[in-house]
C-alpha cells in the first residue's frame, strides 16, 4: 500500500487533492470503475496505468495570492467550493522545486511591499503566480497575474525572484481584469527572458509559451501518448491530423513514423509553440493551423481530403457536433479519441458508434493522482461497410 503522507494544508481544508485520504490503490480502483461505467458498453477499458510514487508530478502550480496577517501577500489554494485561499507552502502534488519557486514569489512580492488583490474590494496587484517548470530541462517560468496593466515595482520584483531563483528564466506579466474563475487573462506582457520555457517530452524538445496548454504531468503523459501511438499503429504512409493539438505535442511525436501530421488548434499561442517546435526538432512533415477544429476539419472534408488517421483531444466538454461530423465525412479508417471526461467521451462514443466507428480498445491512465480526474484513450475503427 502506498503510504498517504499528511498534508498540513489537507486539515484547513484546500480543495486542491479531494482524494488524498484515500490509499492510492483505493483511488485506482475508483477511477477504473469510472471509466467502466462509462466506457465498458463500448468496449471493456484495459487495466488503469497508475503512477509508482504519484506525489509532486506536476509541473504546474497555480498559487492564488490574497492578502494575509498584516496585509501581506499570503499564497495558497482555494478552500473546497469556497474562495478563501488555503496558505499552502510544501504542496504534495506539485514539483518540489515548483513549491520553493512560489514560496520565492511570495517573499520577493514581500520584500517589494507588492499588495495581494483582494476580491472584495477589487484593490491590489497580485492575482496569482502561475510557476511552470520543465522536468528534463529544469527551466522555470513564473506568469505574475494582474488585474490591470498598472504593475508598480514590476523591475525590483523581477530582480528580486531572479536573485533568488536563477533557474526562473523567465517571467511573464498576465493581465486579467475579470472577475471570474479563469486564472489568466488574454493580455500578456514579456518582463524578462524568452517569455517560454522549453522542456522534453518522448525525446523530442519543446517550448511551452506561458498560455498555452501543456500536460501537467510529464510522466504519465509519456503513457499516455504511448498508449495512444501503440493504437494508432502508424507505418509511415499515412496522413495524419492531431485534433485540439496544444503545442504539438502527439503530431510531432507522431511525425517520424507517418507520411505528414497536421495539428489544428484554437489557441493561437500554441500554434506558434507547435510551429516553433517542429523547427526546433527538424520535423519536415508537420504543419499546424489555427482555429475551431470542427471548422477547420469540415473544410478539408468540403474540399474532398481524406485522412488516414485522426488523432482527437478535445477539453473536459467532449468534442463538438460539428467535429464528429466532419470527422466522419473525412472518413478515416481509424481514429484515437483522448478524453479527460469520460462521460463526454461516452456521449461521442455513441455518436461515433451510429456513424459506423466501433471502439477496439480503451486504455485508462491516472494523470492526475489525489483528484478524482482520469484520463482515457481509446482505438476507434471505422467498419468496413460504414453505414
Ligand atoms: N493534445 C494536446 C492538448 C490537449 S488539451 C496535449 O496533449 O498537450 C485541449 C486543447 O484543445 C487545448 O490546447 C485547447 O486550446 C484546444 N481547444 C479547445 N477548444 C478547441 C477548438 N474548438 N478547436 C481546436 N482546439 C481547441
Amino acid at each position: 500500500m502506498t503510504k498517504t503522507p499528511d498534508c498540513p494544508a489537507k486539515k484547513q481544508r484546500c480543495g486542491g487533492c479531494p482524494l488524498l485520504a484515500l490509499p492510492y490503490e483505493e483511488q485506482l480502483r475508483q477511477k477504473q470503475e469510472l471509466s467502466d461505467r462509462f466506457l465498458a458498453p463500448f468496449c471493456k477499458p484495459a487495466p488503469i496505468l497508475g503512477m509508482e510514487t504519484p506525489f509532486h508530478y506536476r509541473n504546474k502550480a497555480i498559487a492564488t495570492v490574497a492578502p494575509g496577517p498584516g496585509g501581506k501577500p499570503v499564497c495558497g489554494i482555494y478552500e473546497s467550493r469556497t474562495h478563501r485561499v488555503v496558505p499552502v507552502r510544501d504542496c504534495l502534488l506539485q514539483d518540489s522545486r515548483i513549491n520553493e519557486v512560489v514560496e520565492a514569489a511570495r517573499a520577493a512580492a514581500v520584500r517589494c511591499r507588492l499588495s495581494a488583490f483582494d476580491e472584495d474590494r477589487g484593490t491590489g496587484v497580485l492575482r496569482h503566480f502561475v510557476v511552470r517548470r520543465g522536468v528534463h530541462t529544469g527551466e522555470v517560468s513564473v506568469t505574475v497575474v494582474t488585474p490591470s496593466p498598472f504593475f508598480p515595482g514590476s523591475r525590483d520584483f523581477v530582480r528580486s525572484l531572479r536573485a533568488a531563483c536563477p533557474d526562473v528564466t523567465t517571467i511573464v506579466q498576465n493581465i486579467n481584469p475579470r472577475r471570474t474563475s479563469a486564472v489568466l487573462g488574454s493580455a500578456e506582457k514579456v518582463l524578462y527572458g524568452k517569455g517560454f520555457i522549453e522542456d522534453e517530452l518522448c525525446g523530442l524538445r519543446f517550448s511551452i509559451a506561458a498560455r498555452a496548454f501543456y500536460q501537467v504531468n510529464p510522466l504519465q503523459t509519456e503513457k499516455l501518448y504511448a498508449a495512444a501511438l501503440d493504437f494508432a499503429g502508424l507505418t509511415g504512409a499515412e496522413r495524419v491530423i492531431d485534433a485540439y493539438c496544444g503545442i504539438g505535442t502527439i503530431a510531432l511525436a507522431a511525425a517520424g513514423r507517418a507520411k505528414a501530421v497536421l495539428g489544428v488548434e484554437l489557441n493561437s499561442e500554441a500554434v506558434r509553440s507547435a510551429q516553433r517546435n517542429a523547427r526546433r526538432n527538424e520535423i519536415k512533415n508537420a504543419d499546424f493551423l489555427c482555429g475551431d477544429a470542427g471548422e477547420l476539419m469540415t473544410r478539408m472534408a468540403e474540399d474532398g481530403e481524406k485522412a488516414d488517421l485522426v488523432f482527437f483531444d478535445p477539453p473536459r466538454e467532449g468534442a463538438s457536433r460539428t467535429f464528429l461530423e466532419a470527422l466522419t465525412r473525412l472518413a478515416p479508417p481509424k481514429a484515437v479519441y483522448i478524453s479527460c471526461n469520460p462521460e463526454t467521451q461516452a456521449r461521442d462514443l455513441e455518436y461515433l458508434a451510429h456513424q459506423g466507428y466501433a471502439a477496439r480498445r480503451i486504455q485508462p491512465v491516472d494523470m492526475f493522482p489525489h483528484t478524482r480526474h482520469v484520463e482515457t484513450v481509446c482505438l476507434l475503427v471505422k467498419s468496413k461497410k460504414g453505414l
